[in-house]
């Protein structure tokens, strides 16, 4: 007992230095299972089969290089990444191969695209082993990868992995991150402390994308072990502006109300045309979809109008301001032109989506006045000829009456005008040779 109080010291004093020599963590793939989850959205679109190949591929059963023919899968991601899916020929049969690549694909479409942006290939063999990074590669043992999802790291662990192959050659000896690993009070685990070159930015990388990123997944306490531990790496890593689709909100804006692919818009590209409308009148309304299809909720959504002629644009509102992670919301434009001739205008969407804020859509109408007849003769044989000028390339139709008491849908349509040179509309009225008097009306189309 008589020990007690300076053996409780020692200890006591053993902590306290603790606390300010050793990293926080023996490894940061296990500080929490929540940062990346199989319900977050995957960047990965499709992948075809491109048949059996001989690839040189490591595989840590025999902790060596092996050629092998490998079953090959192109993976496509929809922020324009791609990569070789290579698989060992022992899973079969190219369906079972091609299982394997599928639900691996997914899980790496999960990584942001600063992660997937040097992978290049990834190889897949059974067996319980490390997966690997580097090489511009991410190497996947299928019964560790089984291990690891029970876990729920398996995509922290490939965020570890896939920083040797994408962030590793830009960063590890870049003189900001030398200089932040000098000043930061500590290592963020023992294993990058022990591996200062191999290993500080793969196991660095991860707990700043949970701080940044998923801090409402994380405990205040581990954000704030953290913050406190590495705060010059975060700011380095923050320095970097990483495209972080699709951990983070991403907004993605189409033509139209749905989502078909083929009609979504890109940030201040090409012009929507409005159906054409005369001046104080209103076009049929375009409808335009919002989705987030980012991982994180795409907030502050609001619309506003620049360009030329903002006022001849009518917008309708948002269905709502803040959009969870694949929902949608729609709203209109009506094309209400204050004058004539062409009227241009952008309508902004903004959001707090990081490199497309506001998301921008540029529309365009066409306003004619009402056309006025002019040189209006009749000929010698009877006929009335006629002409007008207006927009080019518009269509018009001409229609006539005896008697100006009846109704529109009394009026008789004669045809369309032709249009020689552009913009000179012409018509001649054959049929007004019997008649004394005869009104005209010309309707567009
Ligand atoms: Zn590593």
């Amino acid at each position: 007992m008589k020990n007690t109080g300076p053996l409780l010291m020692c200890l006591i004093a053993l902590a306290s230095q603790n606390a300010h020599t050793e990293p926080p963590f023996s490894g940061t793939i296990f500080i929490d299972p929540d940062i990346i989850t199989a319900s977050d959205p995957t960047a990965f679109t499709n992948m075809t089969y491109a048949g059996q190949g001989m690839r040189t591929m490591f595989d840590r059963r025999v902790n060596a290089f092996v050629t092998l023919n490998a079953y090959l899968f192109n993976a496509r991601f929809d922020d324009g990444l791609t990569a070789e899916i290579q698989v060992n020929p022992e899973f079969g049969s190219t369906n079972a191969a091609s299982i394997e690549a599928n639900k691996y694909a997914i899980v790496i479409g999960r990584l942001p695209t600063i992660s997937r942006s040097r992978v290049q290939t990834v190889w897949i063999h059974q067996g319980v082993q490390p997966f690997g990074g580097g090489n511009n590669n991410l190497l996947i043992h299928i019964g560790q990868a089984d291990l690891y999802a029970a876990d729920g790291i398996l995509e922290e662990t490939l965020v570890h992995e896939s920083g040797h192959s994408s962030l590793d050659p830009l960063h590890a000896s870049a003189p900001g991150w030398l200089a932040a690993q000098t000043t930061d009070p500590e290592f963020i685990s023992t294993y990058a402390r022990d591996n200062p070159t191999r290993e500080d930015i793969a196991e660095s990388y991860l707990p700043w994308l949970a701080v940044r990123h998923r801090p409402h997944r994380i405990s205040a306490t581990l954000s704030n072990t953290i913050a406190v531990t590495i705060p010059n790496r975060l700011a380095y890593f923050d320095s970097q502006n990483f495209a972080m689709y699709p951990i983070v909100q991403e907004i993605a804006v189409y033509t139209g109300a749905g989502t078909n692919a083929a009609n979504e818009r890109t940030d201040n590209a090409g012009v929507h045309v409005f159906p054409g409308a005369q001046v104080g009148s209103n076009s049929v309304p375009q409808i335009f979809t919002v989705k987030n299809r980012g991982g994180n909720n795409l907030t502050g959504l609001a619309l506003t109008k620049t360009g030329p002629h903002p006022g001849d644009f009518n917008l309708g509102t948002l269905g709502v301001t803040t959009l969870s992670p694949n929902v949608t919301t729609t709203f209109t434009v009506v094309f209400s032109p204050m004058a004539s001739g062409t009227r241009d205008a952008i309508v902004n969407i903004a959001s707090n989506d990081g490199n497309e804020n506001p998301f921008r859509i540029r529309v365009s109408g066409f306003s004619a006045s009402p056309p006025q007849l002019q040189n209006v003769v009749r000929l010698a044989n009877g006929s009335v000829k006629f002409d007008f000028t207006n927009a080019p390339g518009a269509s018009f139709t001409v229609l006539a009456l005896t008697n100006l008491g009846l109704p529109p849908p009394n009026w008789n349509v004669l045809g369309p005008p032709t249009e020689a040179p552009s913009g000179q509309y012409q018509f001649t009225d054959l049929q007004a040779t019997n008649s004394p008097q005869r009104f005209y009306r010309i309707r567009s189309p």
